[in-house]
């Protein structure tokens, strides 16, 4: 029983915590994965969205002042002139600087090929110096203008987002290029901000995945980025993106999963990368999926605990079943049985007086027959009552069957016994059971034997027994004893 009750235990145990375990876990990663897909597939295309536009509009105010200066006569008029007043164009270039806060200015004149900067004349443009063949390229063009990220060579070399204008004079004809600069600098500190703003990684690779723009990723530790700037860099991710106007993907990096969104942005010829490594609401699904499992395993616990009070209550009753008298409430004659063989190997191992009284109502029929057998019945349990009132707990009191009982006194020699016996005796003569305010009187004949070392159950009964037949012989309501 006990280990049948063990078993089911565990089969319930293991049974809850796997149920609720794998409904709590699939519904977390159920809850990630579509968080995740939001995440790749809404969120970040969104911030990508926004930041382009951003960007398109910082780069339109620069475009309008170039558009400004391609079509701003006094160029024609001083180009037509023949360039000769240098001062008047470097006036001209300083003040678009000052007005509108560029950090250069400049006009590259088709007739001289003169570079023309709010410093003066720094240099002209040659067709076989790598460092002009923008201009080149500018003059060729078919739209009005370009934008381009280069080196300023006036200002140190640093990288610059020139806005190139091509210029024509009032006959349409190309008179040489013009436009503004702005700070690389700058843009950095907007992509700065835009990764505070958004918790977000962003910067910007050209098609060789080649940081042009920002390294300095936020939310994200030293290590990730390294590993990161190495990823973006590697085949598996340029060709995902090469060749496409916007894409999202999803990345496992080593032991985390990366999300990324990827815009090209062809005014520069660069990739806009927007990137996430943390998934924004997972730590409250992480939470919320331990209160799940805390609440699991309360009710698991709880279940356990119900079952094994439950069992324990149905193990005592049968127990009790098994073992009382369910009439009168004394031992059955198995438990008796049980109890007198383990008392008996008791007294084998260490020698004690021990006493058997077998005790017979007498003419009890009679009773059954005159006052019926629910009478019959409570004059069993009032002598069962009397019995436990006049005998010490320990003895062991049984109802052999019938009208019988058998009654096991420790440490009582044979006089005691009889003594104690024959108080009993008296006892249930002068207590007579009131049914219906009548008296019920009954008297008993008691059998008494003692234990010797050499008995065994049997024969401890078998002389008692004979004693109690002795008494009913002699005429009942006395105690024999043998
Ligand atoms: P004696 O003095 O020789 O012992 O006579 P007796 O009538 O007591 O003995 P007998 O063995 O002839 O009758 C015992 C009766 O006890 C018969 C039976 O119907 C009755 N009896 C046995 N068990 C129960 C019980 O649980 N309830 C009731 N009411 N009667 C029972
Ligand atoms: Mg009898
Ligand atoms: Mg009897």
């Amino acid at each position: 029983m006990l280990q049948q009750k063990k078993r089911l235990i565990i089969f319930v145990s293991v049974l809850l915590t796997v149920g609720f375990l794998l409904t709590s876990l699939f519904s977390y990663f159920v809850a990630v994965s579509s968080l995740r897909y939001q995440l790749t597939y809404t969120e970040l295309p969104l911030t990508g969205e926004t930041i382009y536009s951003e960007i398109q509009r910082d780069l339109l105010q620069p475009i309008l002042i170039s558009s400004v200066m391609a079509s701003d006569t006094f160029l024609y008029d001083w180009v037509n002139d023949g360039e000769k007043d240098k001062e008047a164009v470097v006036r001209y270039l300083r003040e678009i600087i000052r007005e509108y806060g560029a950090v250069t200015a400049f006009f590259v004149s088709e007739a001289t090929r003169k570079y023309y900067h709010p410093s003066g004349v720094v240099k002209q443009v040659l067709e076989q110096d790598e460092r002009d063949v923008w201009y080149f390229r500018v003059r060729e063009l078919k739209q009005d203008y370009e934008i381009n990220v280069d080196v300023d060579q006036v200002n140190q070399d640093d990288l610059t987002i020139f806005i190139n204008y091509r210029v024509h004079d009032y006959d349409g004809k190309f008179i040489g290029v013009t436009g503004i600069g702005l700070a690389v600098g700058k843009m950095k500190e907007r992509i700065l901000a835009y990764q505070k703003q958004y918790g977000r990684s962003i910067l910007f690779i050209d098609r060789k995945g080649k940081v042009m723009l920002n390294a300095d990723l936020v939310a994200v530790d030293e290590e990730q980025r390294l590993d990161l700037l190495t990823f973006i860099k590697s085949d598996a991710f340029l060709n995902e993106i090469a060749g496409v106007d916007s894409v999202s993907l999803q990345y496992e990096l080593d032991d985390y999963p990366v999300s990324f969104n990827v815009r090209y942005i062809k005014e520069f010829g660069w990739y806009l990368v927007v990137i996430q490594c943390e998934l924004e609401g997972q730590g409250k699904l992480t939470r919320a999926l331990l209160l799940n499992l805390l609440f699991c395993a309360v009710v698991v616990a709880m279940v356990l605990l119900i079952i094994n009070r439950t069992l324990s209550l149905y193990q005592l009753d049968i127990e009790e079943m098994a073992t009382i008298d369910k009439l009168t409430g004394l031992y059955n004659r198995q438990a008796f049985d049980m109890l007198f063989d383990s008392l008996i190997l008791d007294l084998k191992r260490v020698p004690d007086e021990l006493s058997l009284l077998l005790l017979d109502i007498d003419h009890f029929k009679k009773i059954n027959d005159e006052h019926g057998h629910l009478a019959g019945d409570a004059v069993l349990k009032h002598i069962a009552r009397l019995i436990i009132s006049r005998l010490r707990e320990t003895d062991i009191k049984c109802r052999w069957g019938g009208e019988e009982f058998i009654l096991l006194l420790k440490g009582c020699d044979l006089e005691t016994a009889v003594n104690m016996a024959e108080e009993l005796r008296l006892g249930i003569m002068n207590h007579p059971l009131i049914l219906d305010g009548k008296n019920l009187a009954v008297t008993v004949s008691v059998g008494v034997a003692v234990f010797h070392q050499k008995d065994d159950r049997d024969e401890l009964i078998r002389r008692a027994d004979k004693a109690l037949y002795a008494a009913k012989a002699n005429g009942r309501n006395q105690v024999v004893a043998l």
